[in-house]
């Protein structure tokens, strides 16, 4: 099988599932390259990012806080169209966006994804051109169509018949013909955590190719004149780092394409094959290479559609995150330290399952390092836990930090730029953290802190 991606350490990615708790890492205080944002290092102990001490920025905007490495995300931005130089790359909103984000995607030249009005009114809020902007989405509200109808969105990616339906009676009413892709489900099995697999038949997401389905909605749209039929899309899943099933898909939807010639006549000029390009959380995962992705996805599709007769179709990929996710870390002030006898050590943080859902939802895993100063202690088997009422409350289930961590230590956890802030709730009524841009030794918020007044807002 290949993969897209280099071991970023040293374990077998093979021997994960099995192994808890860990083995120590061998130097607590170290910042694996692979894992952490790429301008992130220890200076006199500290941990700094975008060339800005941790702890200035917690004593400055408090904690818990998210801070994102601005030029780690613009280089990703960057390695993608270049690597996509002939191609389309749109950023999948959903991964985390707020308006600064959305500019520093329009600036990069990149295409954006959203799912709902709200990721839109984001976009339109900062100028976003409109014609760059895919609306996705498996139950779009009529409201959320026509708007993306009126303002001329570039893509709308269809998931329904129903949908299909509310598109056509829209464009008439208001004169326009958007460009419309079928939500294709191929069947793959993608080999990730089933909350976050979507092309196997039983889901919720696309038109299933096996059942006719996708066929049908080819017929449907093709049938509508206010509506511009381009091309098919497919979006298989999370968290992938190898690329058999993007070949299945891309091959499943070559057989789509030439059926659809032969039916009709019309030959589709795009393939999306949507994101879902893995990430390494912790030491040993694979790191995305985004150059070898690139490259395996292009041999793929232009293998698939010259085997089928068809010509090259301009290919879109949807990376959300493996843009963002490696630009975020979160920093917690220590709260407690509790021994529990013969197992283990819980380390209370100021967050938890508010601004980060990840572990409680499907049992991510992650990097973290005591951020504040470094230690020579003894590795002690820890916990790391938020303060909400749930003991599935945990940030890492199984981590090492160094014996002597204390109250007032700050704890930083890689890999959190993905969605941790866009699925962030105010569980137990905790305000969701600030988000923070750095770069060149300057830090800028670029979310504001919740505050009790945002809390109670609204309420009677
Ligand atoms: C979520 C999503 C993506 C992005 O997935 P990542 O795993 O963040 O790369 C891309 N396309 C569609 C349609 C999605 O739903």
């Amino acid at each position: 099988m290949s993969r897209f991606a280099h071991p970023a350490g040293d374990r077998h990615a093979e021997q994960l599932p099995d192994e808890r708790p860990p083995h120590a890492p061998a130097d607590l205080n170290a910042l694996t390259p692979a894992l952490w944002p790429r301008t992130s290092e220890r200076i006199d102990g500290a941990i700094t990012i975008g060339g800005v001490d941790v702890r200035d920025l917690v004593a400055e905007y408090g904690s818990p806080l998210l801070v994102m490495d601005e030029e780690d995300f613009r280089s990703r931005c960057r390695d993608y169209r270049a690597s996509f130089h002939d191609g389309d790359v749109h950023y999948a909103g959903k991964a985390f966006l707020c308006r600064e984000v959305a500019r520093w995607i329009m600036q990069e030249g990149l295409g954006l994804d959203v799912c709902s009005a709200g990721e839109l009114a984001v976009a339109l809020s900062v100028g976003f051109p409109p014609e760059r902007i895919t609306l996705h989405g498996n139950n779009k509200s009529v409201a959320e169509l026509e708007r993306a109808v009126v303002t001329g969105v570039g893509h709308i990616v269809a998931d329904s018949f129903e949908e299909i339906a509310r598109l056509g009676y829209l464009a008439d009413k208001h004169g326009v013909r958007p460009k419309v892709m079928i939500r294709v489900t191929v069947g793959v099995e993608a080999h990730t955590h089933e909350f976050i697999a979507t092309s196997h038949d039983d889901q919720k997401f696309g038109l299933s190719l096996s059942s006719g389905a996708a066929a049908e909605a080819v017929r449907r749209v093709l049938a509508l004149p206010s509506l511009e039929l381009v091309g098919l899309h497919s979006h298989i899943g999370s968290q992938i780092s190898e690329t058999a099933g993007f070949e299945v898909a891309a091959r499943r939807l070559a057989g789509l394409l030439a059926q659809i010639k032969q039916e009709h006549g019309v030959v589709l000029p795009e393939l999306d094959l949507g994101g879902g390009y893995g990430i390494p959380y912790v030491d040993g995962d694979d790191a995305p290479d985004i150059k070898l992705i690139a490259e395996s996805l292009r041999e793929i599709v232009a293998h698939v559609c010259a085997s089928a007769g068809l010509p090259l179709p301009r290919l879109t990929v949807e990376p959300g995150r493996s843009i963002t996710g490696l630009a975020g870390i979160t920093l917690y002030e220590v709260g407690t330290v509790k021994d529990v006898e013969g197992l283990r050590t819980y380390v209370s943080v100021d967050g938890g399952m508010s601004d980060n859902i990840r572990t409680a939802l499907y049992g991510a895993e992650y990097t973290a390092r005591l951020a504040s100063r470094s230690s020579e202690a003894a590795p002690m088997l820890s916990r790391l836990v938020g303060k909400h009422c749930e003991s599935g409350d945990m940030v890492i289930r199984d981590l090492y930090l160094p014996a002597d961590l204390a109250p007032g230590d700050l704890i930083a956890v890689a890999g959190t730029g993905a969605y941790c802030r866009s699925l962030a709730n105010n569980y137990n009524y905790l305000p969701k953290p600030a988000v923070v841009a750095v770069s060149g030794g300057q830090a800028r918020v670029i979310v504001q802190r919740e505050t009790e007044e945002d809390l109670l807002r609204g309420q009677l």
